[in-house]
């Protein structure tokens, strides 16, 4: 299973026309690098929800 490394979503689209890149629909991230493990996806959307309060 492949994770943003952004937000920590599995919502990912592969884009292989654009070298190897990843879209995430849920914040837009895109890029080469994607998370595989599920507790660094975990704790990355901890953070990134928490982030997301602060600013609203
Ligand atoms: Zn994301």
């Amino acid at each position: 299973m492949k994770f943003c490394p952004k937000c920590g979503s599995k919502n990912l689209n592969y884009l292989p026309w654009l070298g190897e890149i990843y879209e995430c629909r849920d914040c837009g991230y895109r890029g080469p690098l994607v998370v595989e493990d599920g507790e660094i996806a975990e704790a990355l959307k901890k953070r990134y929800d928490d982030s997301d309060k602060e600013e609203g």
